[in-house]
């Protein structure tokens, strides 16, 4: 691509980084973009600027939150005994869309996979261990990808968990999670939930 302006070269290239956008989407984007009002491109970067800067993730769950604690952890309608562990906030997302969930969350921030060099250290789980530890938490419910590494990141919180005093559940595992989630119907996720099996029954078969 040949760009007379420096300046569309380097929006075009910053619109191209993004995952799934190519040259010619970053082009049209870019384009968009100019033909629009200036204090309409001035709000997208702000929003863009703030997001980075602005926003926190909740000291209790880790789920994306503008404050220290989110939303969910602070409801006083949700079931503080019952957590869900996921691996990303877009699971968490999938979930909330349900509407039929009234526990709370524990984000991982990934799956443990040392093919990439991401161990248990790596993940939010000493904070749910400590969570458990606690007492609060009569169950909590492994809802993570069906993979090698889904699997493996499960049995490794079931060993740190399983002398502590808490129910350990699974989710039906046929449903793919980890980003994955938002193609699974709200109506299968929410059953799925709702149907979870003790973990350790799954580990019979
Ligand atoms: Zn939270």
């Amino acid at each position: 691509m040949n760009f007379s302006s420096r300046l569309l070269e380097s929006a075009v290239d910053e619109f191209a980084r993004l995952p799934g956008v190519g040259r010619k989407t970053a082009l049209r984007l870019v384009l968009h973009l100019l033909n629009r009002p200036e204090a309409e491109v001035e709000r997208f970067s702000l929003s863009m600027t703030s997001l980075r800067s602005g926003i926190r993730f909740c000291k209790v769950c880790h789920n994306i939150s503008d404050q220290l604690v989110c939303g969910i952890c602070t409801a006083t309608r949700r079931d503080r005994s019952l957590v869900c562990i996921v691996e990303d906030i877009r699971d968490v997302m999938a979930i909330e869309n349900t509407n039929q969930y009234q526990g709370v969350y524990h984000v991982l921030g990934g799956v443990i996979s040392p093919m990439d060099g991401i161990g248990p250290s790596d993940l939010n789980i000493a904070t749910l261990v400590e969570r458990v530890q606690a007492g609060e938490i009569k169950e909590v419910i492994l809802a993570l990808s069906a993979t090698m590494e889904g699997d493996t990141t499960i049995f490794y919180i079931y060993k740190k968990l399983k002398d502590l005093p808490v129910r350990i559940s699974a989710i039906a595992r046929g449903i793919a999670f980890g980003g994955e989630l938002e193609y699974v119907d709200e109506i299968t996720l929410g059953r799925s939930i709702a149907t979870r099996v003790p973990y350790e029954s799954t580990l019979m078969k």
